[in-house]
């Protein structure tokens, strides 16, 4: 199938931080363990005694050292694998990092991880120029993957209503488009898309039974449009506006900030869950919302307690805003945000539970700042923080944490997330 890249401007290019192999566990399939044992690093003095792989079930994965790297991480920040045999001896999950495919109907959309630090920071090379090297990946799944996994319907909108993929990417270049608006404040652009989708909820996109109310294509692009301009009239203009999130919301929020905030592996691994008395003791805390935030992650300062998560972070610069700007845009276009790549959510579920991403990467924010970071540089590193976990962490796919958004979005507090923590 042909790679697409999206509309949004974005760049990027390895800078050999070796963040990446200081982060994951990644999987190796039996074919790549065989390959990468076969590459004699078994006679080298520094992997005497040390295995290449660790087993977690049925699965293998590369092993790390106690300071977190990869075992095949060299002195030089450089993979060792990569040097001496180049980039195709190296496991899959190395190689398409931070590349996203996401299969869309015809084609596979070509998204990106922005917890790389070189994404995030939009450096490099744009996507576009970066195509023959994702057909490359693409090309391997499909001679992998079973042809009905490729041939995947389009999400569900909700329940059983389902639309063709075309109007999935109709609905996504609309809300691309609201994210895009720069006349807005972000967390208003936001607003904007959460009551465009609210109105499309209660639409009958099959006519309920009437042919000539089905919502065709021209008629979906035509709706959005309008509920677009509705949204301008009927959002509050300013955040202050908008009544503040009720306790009960700001609890079940806190609990998906911390599921955004905890890093359980790698060098970045937090010091508060460890062992299952510390896991527990820091859900009491995050769900108490007093005293000091537990460290869930190692970028966490030690000192931010939970009542400077509710101070304004003040106005973002204009790097800060289009980092979300970015950052949202590309889970939208790609069409991560829903279906298979954000653990079979509907559409609309998808696009509230990425809304989220928001206020949860702004509350990490305002954690960041508490030693010293300027606001720019905490949301920057509140978003890769997020980004690392979006679509990734099972957690976020739980029974529990899809009942936490819905009972958010029922109980209307999205938008107040969004503007209280925006601010
Ligand atoms: S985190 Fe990004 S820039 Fe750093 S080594 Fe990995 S892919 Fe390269």
């Amino acid at each position: 199938m042909q790679v697409r890249s999206l509309p949004v401007l974005q760049n990027w290019d390895c800078h050999s931080c070796g963040d990446c192999c200081r982060s994951y566990a990644v999987p190796v399939t039996a074919d790549e363990r065989r390959r990468i044992e076969g590459q004699g690093w078994e006679a080298l003095p520094e992997f005497q005694g040390i295995p290449f792989f660790v087993r977690r079930g049925s699965e293998f994965y590369l092993n790390h050292r106690a300071d977190g790297s990869c075992v095949f991480l060299g002195a030089d920040n450089l993979c060792r694998i990569h040097g001496k045999f180049g980039s195709a001896a190296k496991p899959l999950a190395c190689r398409i990092y931070p590349f996203l495919l996401v299969p869309a109907g015809d084609h596979w959309n070509l998204g990106l991880r922005l917890a790389c630090p070189s994404a995030a920071e939009n450096k490099g090379r744009a996507l576009s120029e970066q195509l023959s090297d994702a057909r490359e990946f693409a090309a391997f799944f499909e001679s992998t993957t079973a042809k009905e996994k490729l041939a995947a319907p389009p999400p569900p909108l909700q329940g059983s209503q389902t639309v063709p993929w075309g109007d999935v990417a109709r609905i996504a270049a609309a809300v691309s488009r609201l994210l895009a608006n720069e006349a807005e404040p972000f967390e208003r652009r936001w607003r904007k898309v959460l009551f465009v989708v609210s109105m499309l909820r209660k639409a009958k996109f099959d006519g309920g039974g009437d042919p000539k109310k089905v919502v065709t294509a021209g008629r979906l692009s035509e709706l959005l449009h309008v509920l677009g301009e509705a949204a301008h009239d009927e959002e509050p203009k300013t955040a202050a506006e908008v009544p503040i999130p009720g306790w009960v919301g700001r609890t079940i929020f806190r609990q998906l900030a911390a599921v955004y905030a905890r890093k359980d592996h790698g060098a970045e691994k937090g010091t508060a869950q460890r062992g299952p008395i510390g896991r527990i003791w820091s859900a009491v805390k995050f769900a108490a919302g007093r005293g000091r935030v537990p460290k869930l992650h190692a970028a966490l300062p030690d000192s931010a307690t939970f009542s400077a998560t509710e101070v304004p972070l003040g106005s973002l610069g204009d790097n800060a805003v289009s980092l979300l700007s970015r950052w949202h845009r590309l889970k939208v276009e790609s069409l991560q945000f829903c279906g298979s790549p954000n653990f079979g959510l509907g559409v609309w579920e998808g696009l509230e539970s990425l809304a989220l991403t928001f206020p949860a990467a702004m509350w990490l924010a305002r954690v960041l700042v508490v030693d010293g970071r300027s606001p720019d540089a905490a949301v920057m590193q509140a978003v890769r923080m997020v980004d690392d976990n979006f679509g990734f962490n099972p957690l976020l796919g739980s029974t529990r944490q899809k009942f936490a958004l819905r009972m958010l979005a029922n109980r209307g507090e999205l938008p107040r997330l969004i503007a209280w923590y925006g601010r």
